[in-house]
Parts: structure tokens; sequence; C-alpha cells
């Protein structure tokens, strides 16, 4: 071990010496021997020594203890006074200058000894003890939780920086107070104040965590959830002396969580609403159809008129709701073009003004030269009329509807949020009011079907789900800004298309040439419906040739003589899809017209299909009149305008 070395300050040389002299003996080294305050401090700077001997009295400006308060101050070194005089004043000052001990003249060889290896040892343990302390601030300060402790009582004693900023509190307005004070907790369910953990902790001298769903109120009111400990502080002989609580937010994870339970509610409903859709599609079809033949069949005057009647309407009805629930899973046939979003606005303003009646003011706000997207026009009419009729229910007293359109690029955190889509080039069409706004709790359950804040006969809550559906179904995503009494936006993101839009039109066919006695070829697995729609077929003077599935379909069309003009087909049948039926019809009878019939669909063959030429597509429910229409138009021969 090296030799602590030692300055010696001490005006008079003679005493000087001798001290230098005995110090040596015991084996210290002396770094040097000065006689003035000044020339102490100039020393102890260059030096550093690990000890500084210092009379008290000195010739000069400053006397030893004013030299000794700066070079322990500056450079941490411990000061061991020597004095003649015993008067308390002096002692006094000189205990208070933070000095390691003092030596009163004369003294011995023992009490020299002893007075510097305390001091040295001292010294040694503070700085120990400083630097143990130093380590466990930073670790508190730079902890990624919120840390705070009390004393045995509950009094705060510290508070990290993470503490201060979840608490809204700082270390220096918080120590001194009871802990519930700065930390105040609350179930979240119940709204009640929460059990302080620390309580426990100190009390039963156990580890202690929080309950699930506490939320931490700050002092500014924010709300934070939370999630942690309170654990005892016990001194080395076990006793408890306080209580250290460590806590961190949880609101991301919270929100993440959130966004997939959302996520998975919609899929769910989404899957239970598309199955009994499915079914009730055909008993739709069924009814509404069954009743427009019964009415053909009925004298004007027949009084059973009306309640038939009655039940078509009950059928238009259901086959309506059927429809959006359709919309809303995600199952809809979606017969998407490349379109501009401006133009279908303009074409629906005046019919949106009608609508939304003259105390509310409609703005248009277009981006000109605003990039395409592709989606099926109909549907995309459908997302703005619900979006506006909804706009017009919460402004009963009138207000300002803005409809904006605009290119927007989705960057990956905006595009993650609240539900997923690809980062990419987007087109924005909002539709903002001045309305009553909405509380998050409504917000939070707008999209589901059925749900509506309205009265029975005002709302069916059938509006937005229709939307998320066909906004999903074509790639994009919607965002809500609401707040109550504000107003509300909803925000729709489709993905920009690259195609430019194909300049054929899609010609109404007008023609009403009467059936001449075709031969169509129906299959329909589903028999209450084979017997409709054949019902349907040959009042319409078609003749009629009808099977139950593709392979009854292709015996029959071989032993068919005659010429078949047309295939109307169901698409999902249990062995052989109407897709390939149709593919195979067609070898052997290569001029051969195909309607698709389905009530929904997964199959993007399907999707595909539609887009070819010289097959139709009819989507059920239809009524008997929609049907008509497709078989005049899919016999016409092709009229010039509709020519692709
Ligand atoms: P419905 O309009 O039949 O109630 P929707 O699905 O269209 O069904 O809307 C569901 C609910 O969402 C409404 O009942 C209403 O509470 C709320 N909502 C929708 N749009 C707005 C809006 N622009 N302002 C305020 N609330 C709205
Ligand atoms: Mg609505």
């Amino acid at each position: 071990m090296i030799s602590p070395r030692i300055l010696v300050v001490e005006d008079e040389s003679i005493v000087a010496e001798d001290i230098r002299e005995r110090l040596q003996r015991f084996g210290y080294e002396v770094a040097d021997a000065v006689s003035s305050g000044e020339a102490a401090i100039a020393r102890a700077a260059g030096l550093r020594p690990d000890l500084v001997l210092m009379d008290i009295s000195l010739s000069g400006a400053i006397d030893g203890i004013e030299a000794a308060e700066k070079i322990h101050e500056q450079w941490d070194i411990p000061v061991v006074f020597l004095t003649a005089y015993s008067d308390s004043g002096t002692l006094q000052r000189a205990r208070s200058s933070g000095s390691f001990g003092y030596l009163l003249k004369p003294f011995d060889e023992r009490e020299l000894r002893a007075t510097v290896e305390i001091a040295l040892y001292r010294h040694r343990l503070e700085k120990e003890l400083k630097e143990s302390r130093n380590r466990l601030a930073i670790t508190l300060q730079s902890i990624g939780d919120g840390v705070i402790s009390t004393d045995s009582h509950g009094i705060i004693t510290y508070l990290n920086p993470v503490a201060e900023e979840l608490t809204g509190w700082t270390k220096e307005e918080a120590t001194g107070r009871e802990l519930s004070e700065v930390f105040n907790i609350l179930d979240e369910t119940t709204e009640a104040v929460a059990p302080n953990p620390m309580t426990r902790a100190i009390r039963d001298g156990v580890i202690v965590g929080l309950q699930n769903h506490t939320v931490l109120v700050s002092r500014s009111g924010r709300r934070v959830f939370i999630e942690d400990s309170a654990a005892p502080i016990r001194d080395e002989k076990g006793r408890i002396t306080g209580g250290i609580l460590v806590f961190h937010s949880v609101n991301e994870r919270r929100h993440l969580e959130d966004q997939l339970r959302q996520a998975q509610k919609m899929e769910a409903i989404g899957r239970l609403a598309g199955g009994i859709a499915h079914d009730f599609n055909n008993i739709t079809t069924v009814v509404y159809g069954q009743s427009e033949l019964l009415l053909k069949r009925l004298s004007e005057s027949d009084p059973a008129r009306n309640n038939v009647e009655e039940i078509k309407k009950a059928g238009e009805r259901a086959a309506s709701l059927t429809r959006q629930l359709l919309a809303f899973s995600r199952k809809q046939i979606l017969q998407p073009r490349v379109l501009d979003l401006n133009e279908i606005i303009l074409e629906m303003e005046d019919m949106l003004r009608r609508l939304i009646g003259e105390d509310i003011e409609l703005t248009l706000s277009l981006a000109p030269a605003l990039g395409k997207v592709k989606a099926d026009p109909g549907q995309l009419q459908q997302v703005l009329l619900n979006l506006v009729i909804n706009a017009r229910d919460a402004m009963p007293q009138g207000g300002r509807l803005i409809i904006e359109t605009a290119d927007v690029e989705l960057s990956e955190g905006l595009a993650s949020e609240p539900d997923t889509v690809a980062p990419g080039r987007y087109v924005m069409v909002a539709v903002s009011d001045t309305g009553t706004g909405m509380t998050p709790e409504v917000q939070e359950r707008i999209f589901e079907p059925f749900f509506t804040t309205k009265e029975q006969s005002k709302g069916t809550g059938l509006g937005l789900s229709t939307v998320y559906g066909i906004v999903s179904q074509s790639g994009g995503c919607i965002r809500v800004h609401s707040e109550p009494g504000a107003g509300t936006s909803f925000s729709i993101y489709l993905p920009q298309a690259e195609e430019d839009i194909p300049e054929a039109g899609e010609a109404e066919p007008l023609i009403t040439a009467p059936a001449g006695g075709e031969t169509i070829l129906l299959v329909e697995d589903e028999a209450m419906l084979r017997r409709l729609f054949h019902e349907i077929l040959e009042m319409d003077g078609f003749n009629v040739l009808e099977a139950a599935n593709g392979r009854e379909a292709l015996q029959m069309s071989e032993r068919y003589q005659g010429r078949l003009h047309l295939l109307i087909t169901d698409v999902i049948m249990p062995q052989m899809s109407g897709y390939e039926l149709a593919d195979q019809l067609l070898q052997r009878h290569p001029g051969l017209k195909i309607i698709f019939m389905s009530g929904y669909t997964d199959d993007v063959q399907v999707q595909r299909s539609i887009n070819n030429q010289g097959v139709m597509f009819i989507q059920k429910p239809f009524t008997p009149e929609a049907l008509e229409r497709k078989i005049r138009e899919a016999l016409e021969p092709q009229s010039p305008q509709s020519a692709g």
C-alpha cells in the first residue's frame, strides 16, 4: 500500500519541522510544508494530498479555518486542525468547517497518529458512502419506471423523474407529503379510490402488486393506466423503515389491446352477420319472388292483392337488410372500376343538398387533380350517402357540412392505426359536420351492426356498418374524430389506383324485346329457389331446362338436341362450382351466354369472371324484374354504345 501523502501548514518553522519528522517516522509521506493559508490552497491544488494538517492561526490574509474550508470544498481533501487555543468559539468554527479532527498543541505522538488515521478513515468512508448514494441516485434517475419512496409513516421521501412526470408533482413539492396525496389511484371500472399498495407493504412487510385496472390520476387530472408494485424497505436489523413504490404506464399496451379486441369483435360480428345474411338471401328471394308471381296471377280486383302486396313489401325490407349485412361482412360482390371520387361527389351534389335541407350549409372542398381509386361506384355512393344522412341527423338545428377530398400519403405509423392498411398513397374523402358529436363510448361501437342511438323508427344502426364493410372490402380504412358538442368528422382512405379510367361506359340497355322462346338452362341447388326461378322464366315464355347441380346440368345439355341460349347458374354449389360448369359448357356451346347468381362470395374467381365479356352477374336477393332485365341484356345482341 502506498503511504498517505500529507501537506503540513504551520507558520512556525520549528514546529513544522518537528511534525514532518514525526509523520515520516510513522510512515507517512510529507508532500510539502507551507506557512500561509494562501500557500496551502495553492499547494493543495497542485499536490492533491490525502490529508492537510492545518494550523488555525496563520499570518496572512486568511486563517487556517478559511483555507481548510476552501480545500475541503474544492478538492474534497480532509483537513485536521492544529491549534493552541481551546476556546470554544474557535473549536466551534473549526467543527462547522467540516474538519476531520483537531489536535491541541502540544500533542504527543500517539495523539497525532490516531487523529491522522481516524481522519483518513472517516474520509474514505464518506467517499464510499457518497459514491454508492450517487450510484443509487443515478439509477433511480435514469430508470424507466416511476419510483416513489416513503418513510414508515407513508410520508414521501423521494420521487424520481418518471414519477414526477406521471404524477405531475415535482420532487420538491411532493417530499414530506402523504403518499396518497401525490399517488392518487382509482379502480378503472368502479372509479372508487383504489387501496394504496404501499399501506399493506409497510404494515405487513410484504411485496404488494397493484390490482389490474388501476388508473393513476395526475395532479392536473390526466389519467394514466398503470401497473406495478410496492415493497417494504428494511434496515439491517430487519425493521421496516419505509417503502418503495415502482410503477409504469401501460397506456400504450392497453391501447394496442383495445385495438385488437375491437378488430376481433368486428371480425366475429362480421362472420355471424354474413352467415345469417347468406341463408336469409334465399328465403327473402323466395318470399319476394313468389309474392310477385302471385300478384301476376291475381286479378286487379282481387281482395287478396293487398295481403300479397304487404308480404312483398316485407320481403323487400328483409332483402334490403340482408344486403346491408352482407356489405358489413365484406361478402358483397363488388364491381370495382377505376374512378374519380370528385366526379361521384359532384354527381350526387344536388341530391345531397335536397336531402339535408335548407338549414344545413353544404360546402365541397375538392382537391383538383385528385388521384383515382378503384371501387364500386354504387357502393361509394352508398358510403357517402350514409355519412351525409348521419351528419344531417346530428344537426337537427342546422349547421355546416363539409365534404373534402385530398391525396394523402399514409406513413407506417398512421397506417397502422386504428385498423391496418399498408402505408402508401391514398385518396381521402372526409365528411365533417358541426353537429352533436359523440362520446368515446358511442364512438367505440358505431361500426357494429344495429348499434344506434336514434329512436326506433329513425335509425337501423346499419349505416356505418355498411360503410365499414364497403371501405374495408375496398382495401381502405376509416378514421373518426368527434367531440361531444363540437361535431364529427369521418375520413375515408382508399388506396390510389394506378390504371386509367376505361372509356367504355356502362350503358343501361333500354331494349324491352319480348322473349322469343329461347332455351335457358337453370342450375340451382336450392330447390325452393329453383322452383321460383323456373316459374318466372316460364311465365316470361322461355323454354326452361333445370338442374340441381353441375353434373346434372352437363348430362342435360348432352341430351338436349336444340340450341342452348343461356345458362343461369348459381356460383357456389357442392361438387362443381358454377364457374367450372360454365367453362365446360362453353366448349360445347361456344355462343352460350351466361348469368351467374350468387348471394355472397369470398371467391376471387367470381370477382374475376364478372369482369369478363359475355358473362353477367346478378346478386341475390333479386326481384323477378331484375332477373328479367338481366336476361334481356344477356340475350340482346351487343348494342353499339356498350361495346368496350
Ligand atoms: P343509424 O344512423 O341508423 O343510427 P349508423 O350506423 O349510421 O346507424 O350510426 C350509428 C350511430 O353512430 C348513430 O346512431 C349515432 O349515434 C352515431 N353517429 C353516426 N354518425 C354521426 C355523426 N355524424 N354525428 C354524431 N353521431 C353520429
Ligand atoms: Mg345512419
